[in-house]
């Protein structure tokens, strides 16, 4: 935007003839503050954002993270973030920082302080660099933990903040899964607080690159910088985070050996959502929703209230609901999960391994059969021949086409029971198709499980 425009002529005039007179003025007054006030995004007013500076107090030893003309990294990422940070707290948001002068913070402290703080979103602020400076390399990129799929809210997050650094640095870039960066682990940072809150690491362009070096060592170049982030931030913000949680028409006992035992075994189980902003609803469509894995649908009871369909019966053993949406804005929820379960009675386990076993080889049954099967390897998840359970339940997932997850419960025969009789075959067919992994899961960040008091309040008077 060209600032000369906001002035009239008489008052450019003036503004020439003081920055003659007091050229030190001009210094003092930084391009983009003028235009962004921050005071004017009232919808940040409250909200927590916990901005991690990355690196810091080794810029002496750390030649890799030092530019040309000297500019180290950890200075770069401070002085961006404290601008930011000053912009935030003007707007009314609560800001917690991990370091707020050039110091070496590890990285289980920067969780901790995170953890502690229990943000709304994270900011990792990082420079990039290349070993080979004089490649010019120089775009901007927005890491996030996962996938997509797995952390839709983080990728949300990430695609504005790369519009802000792309129109600060000028220059195209990208969003990456931190994957992509450290193929087994992604980012420490980002995957330990991946059930927190959204979160990204963003690199605003590469130090490496003398232009750009040259820039980040100009305060005025800083400020665009944190503006870039601060913009993003609000609109996210301003957006909405969607959030739901787990509602049932029963009673539900939280200091029971399981978690969240219900008082019934056919109980209404619903999810109630939150848009996050007060102008846009739910998309309606967006709602997908898993129990134990197995997709299922879900039926409309009111405005902001659907009731999972989990079939006939909630069989006996732990329950994982796993849920996310969007709102109207296109804003994606975090991955949300809940645990909820139905004590057992003698003779549940027996009943649900027999039958579910017969089911599951039918195609019309297999469905059922799953749910029964996957029941009973929650009642029993160390039993001896618990590989042959995992295998039916894979065999099931696969009739049902789930083909992801019947290879993840493969998998989790192949490493959890070393002495398998199956493990042959499968390491056989998986490694042929893309390999082994180890079966690590992400269930999202968990959201409270409300009983029936609460079931009647959500859904005005009547109880469905
Ligand atoms: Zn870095």
């Amino acid at each position: 935007m060209a600032r000369s425009r906001c002035y009239r002529l008489p008052m450019a005039a003036i503004a020439a003839a003081l920055a003659l007179v007091f050229p030190a003025c001009r210094e003092a007054a930084p391009p983009f503050l003028g235009l962004v006030k921050p005071e004017d995004h009232v919808w940040l007013r409250g909200k927590r954002v916990f901005i991690d500076p990355g690196h810091g107090g080794s810029g002496s030893r750390d030649y890799f993270r030092v530019g040309p003309g000297g500019i180290t990294e950890e200075k770069a990422n401070l002085e961006v973030a404290l601008a930011l940070q000053g912009m935030l707290v003007r707007s009314g948001a609560v800001v917690a920082m991990s370091r707020s002068v050039d110091t070496a913070v590890p990285m289980e402290e920067r969780i901790a302080m995170a953890e502690r703080f229990s943000p709304d979103l994270l900011l990792s602020i990082h420079h990039n660099a290349t070993v080979r400076t004089g490649d010019s390399v120089q775009y901007p990129s927005v890491l996030f933990w996962g996938s997509r799929g797995v952390n839709p809210a983080s990728h949300d997050l990430a695609l504005l903040v790369l519009e802000q650094l792309e129109r600060v640095t000028e220059s195209k870039g990208g969003v990456f899964s931190d994957y992509a960066i450290f193929s087994e682990t992604g980012t420490r940072i980002l995957r330990m607080t991946k059930e927190l809150c959204p979160g990204i690491i963003g690199e605003g362009g590469f130090l490496s690159d003398e232009l750009h070096s040259r820039r980040l060592r100009d305060h005025h170049y800083i400020e665009d910088e944190a503006v870039a982030y601060f913009l993003a931030v609000s609109r996210y913000v301003q957006w909405g985070i969607p959030r739901g949680e787990v509602v049932v028409s029963c009673g539900v006992d939280t200091r029971c050996a399981q978690e969240n035992c219900l008082s019934t075994r056919n109980p209404v189980v619903a999810i109630r959502v939150f848009s996050g902003n007060s102008n846009a609803g739910i998309d309606e469509g967006s709602l997908k929703i898993t129990m134990d894995g197995v997709p299922v649908g879900s039926r409309k009871l009111c405005i902001d209230m659907f009731a999972v369909e989990y079939g006939r019966e909630l069989y006996p053993g732990t329950h994982r609901f796993r849920f996310c949406f969007r709102n109207l804005r296109g804003q994606s929820s975090m991955l949300h999960h809940a645990l909820v379960s139905v004590p057992p009675v003698q003779g549940d386990y027996k009943r649900l391994l027999e039958t579910g076993r017969r089911l599951s080889s039918g195609a019309a049954t297999a469905r059922n059969g799953l749910f029964m099967l996957l029941s009973a390897s929650s009642l029993a998840p160390a039993d001896p021949r618990g590989d042959e359970v995992l295998w039916l339940i894979a065999g099931a997932f696969s009739r049902i086409g789930e083909r992801a997850m019947a290879n993840h419960y493969r998998e989790r025969v192949y490493y959890f029971y070393p002495q398998s009789r199956y493990g042959a075959a499968i390491a056989g067919s998986i490694m042929r198709e893309r390999g082994l992994f180890f079966p690590a899961d992400h269930y999202g960040k968990a959201v409270p499980v409300r009983g029936d008091h609460d079931f009647c309040r959500g859904c005005g008077t009547t109880r469905p």
